[in-house]
Parts: C-alpha cells; sequence; structure tokens
C-alpha cells in the first residue's frame, strides 16, 4: 500500500559518455589481451567499478615504472601529463588510451593557447588526476582552487590570458572565479574556455531542480568522485540537506527520519545497479512512491580507439 513517503530522481543521473567509453576500452583489452591488464589510475572514480573490475584481472596503479614488458597499459578518462605518456611509450608498454575526448580537447586548447604566447590559468583541484595531466601539457601554468586563490595569484608577464576549468567543476563557483580573476587583471585579454562537461552541467541542473522539491538528497557515488562531490554541493546550496553516499550503507543513522520526500541523484561515474540498489533498499524501508524530475539527456557516444572499433 502507497504511504506518503516519495522518493524523486534526478534526470539525467550515473554515467556520462566519457564513462561508459573508457569502461568499454577496459572491458575490450581484457577480452581481447586477457589479465592482466594495467591501469594509470582508478578507470573512474569509483570503488565499485574499480573493485568489480580487479576481480576480472585489471590492476590499478599509481606509478607505471616497474610493468613486464610490452604491459597493456590504459590510461584512465582523467587523462595524463606527456611526461607519463613518454615514460610509458619509452617503457615499450602497449598503450590503450581511455582519457574523455573532452578532456583531450582541453589538453589540445592549453597547447595551443600557451603556444600563442598566452599564460595559462587552470580553474580545478590541483591533486585532481585530470588537472595535473592539463598542467602538465604546458611548460608553465598557475591552478586555481577557489575565489580565495585567485587573490593570491602572482602578477602575470603575458598581455594575454587564457582560463581553462576542469570538466566536473560547479558552474556557479567557477562564473565567480572567472568574474574574480577578470577583474583582478582588468585591461588584459582574457579568454575564457568553460570546459565543464555537458554530463557535469545536466547533472547539476537536475540536482538543482531536485533539491528545490526535497527535504534531503542522497547522491550515490565515491568520496573522491569530484563530479558526485560538486552534485552534493550544489543540493546543498540550494538550501536542503545533502548526503554523499556510496550506497544504502552509508546512510547516516536517522537521516531518513521524519523525512516524507527524498530526492537521488548520482555522479557520472556511478553504474546504474548502485541507484537500483539504493532504492531496493529504500523501498524495504516503506518508500514506495516514486517520481522523477528532469528530461533525458541526449544519448552522447563516443567512438573507440581505432583498435578496438
Ligand atoms: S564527466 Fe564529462 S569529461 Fe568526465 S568523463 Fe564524463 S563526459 Fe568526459
Amino acid at each position: 500500500m502507497k504511504n506518503g513517503k516519495k522518493i524523486i530522481i534526478a534526470v539525467p543521473h550515473g554515467f556520462c559518455a566519457g564513462v561508459r567509453r573508457a569502461l568499454e576500452i577496459v572491458e575490450k583489452a581484457l577480452e581481447q589481451y586477457g589479465k592482466p591488464v594495467y591501469v594509470r589510475h582508478e578507470i573512474v572514480h569509483n570503488s565499485f567499478v574499480v573493485d568489480s573490475l580487479s576481480e576480472k584481472g585489471v590492476v590499478f596503479l599509481e606509478s607505471i615504472s616497474r610493468l613486464p614488458k610490452k604491459a597493456h597499459l590504459v590510461f584512465s578518462a582523467h587523462g595524463v601529463s606527456p611526461e607519463i605518456e613518454s615514460t610509458a611509450a619509452e617503457k615499450g608498454y602497449d598503450i590503450i588510451d581511455a582519457t574523455c575526448p573532452l578532456v583531450k580537447k582541453i589538453h589540445l586548447q592549453a597547447v595551443s593557447y600557451s603556444s600563442k604566447g598566452y599564460a595559462i590559468i587552470i580553474i580545478g583541484h590541483k591533486r585532481h588526476p585530470e588537472v595535473m595531466g592539463t598542467a602538465g601539457q604546458v611548460d608553465e601554468s598557475l591552478i586555481v582552487e577557489s575565489l580565495k586563490d585567485v587573490g593570491k595569484l602572482p602578477e602575470i608577464r603575458q598581455k594575454r590570458i587564457a582560463c581553462l576549468t576542469q570538466t566536473t567543476l560547479s558552474a556557479d563557483d567557477t562564473r565567480e572565479i572567472i568574474c574574480a580573476i577578470r577583474k583582478k587583471f582588468r585591461g588584459r585579454k582574457i579568454a575564457v574556455l568553460n570546459d565543464i562537461c555537458y554530463a557535469t552541467q545536466n547533472r547539476q541542473n537536475a540536482v538543482k531542480a531536485l533539491a528545490k522539491k526535497c527535504e534531503a538528497v542522497f547522491i550515490i557515488g565515491s568520496e573522491n568522485s569530484s563530479n558526485a562531490n560538486r552534485l552534493r554541493e550544489v543540493a546543498e546550496n540550494a538550501g536542503t540537506k545533502a548526503y554523499l553516499v556510496s550506497g544504502e550503507k552509508g546512510v547516516p543513522p536517522g537521516a531518513l527520519k521524519g523525512l516524507s520526500r527524498i530526492g537521488i541523484s548520482a555522479g557520472a561515474s556511478t553504474p546504474e545497479i548502485l541507484i537500483s540498489k539504493f532504492i531496493s533498499s529504500l523501498n524495504r524501508k516503506g518508500w514506495h512512491n516514486i517520481e522523477t524530475i528532469g528530461t533525458e539527456e541526449k544519448k552522447i557516444v563516443f567512438r573507440l580507439p581505432e583498435r578496438f572499433a
């Protein structure tokens, strides 16, 4: 029997085209070459995905210096710097690049603007592999994580500045940071390349609408997932209690008490099975009334590398 407890699911949520492509590449590499297949860094930031692939014979590692000769080495969806690429090539590994094409585009932008004499500012998280990969494309770059960092930026000798962004940032925060950069370097020519990707934007927009209708929002994803963290912040900034949980076990005790309307979304690296399991656990607690908010995004498919196409 239905009670008043309602679950609202944000659309779109979960896997994006870049994540789907990266996972397909690893699966195809396993199929074609057998185990082990090596992956530099987590292929995508989701521990369930990483654990499942590890069970199938994928070895995830940060340092690639000691792999067996001719090892099949996949670069994760976040991309790598040219330095890592050339180390892998020098060692004679079989390189399989699963970098998201939208990240590759940022690499090209960095190289192109830097070669035209622009100073490069990257807005993003300093220790995130995507930002490290982008920064590695050029000899010099400055990384800005927050509004506070803009104040600490040194004088820039170049007359022209190009601002690039990490793909998974909060669109609202990034807008503020760009405004502050424009203000600080007033008079300079500033090229703003907003690289927040379609998947990040669509999921954030859906969560904004979701948060307005719910007493609490649960974002399903891993703690190290940048886009899942941003979704939690977007919900919180919209005035709702928001939690980032890896699954039903991550729900803090008492978090559902007294609520009648909760929202669910998931980061771009969260598989649908985790969302289904989360909803099933809520069903068992008496939450049966389910609806969605938002509209399906256009299905985007990125081409696989030639060898798997
Ligand atoms: S979140 Fe965006 S940039 Fe990252 S893998 Fe997905 S589509 Fe590519």
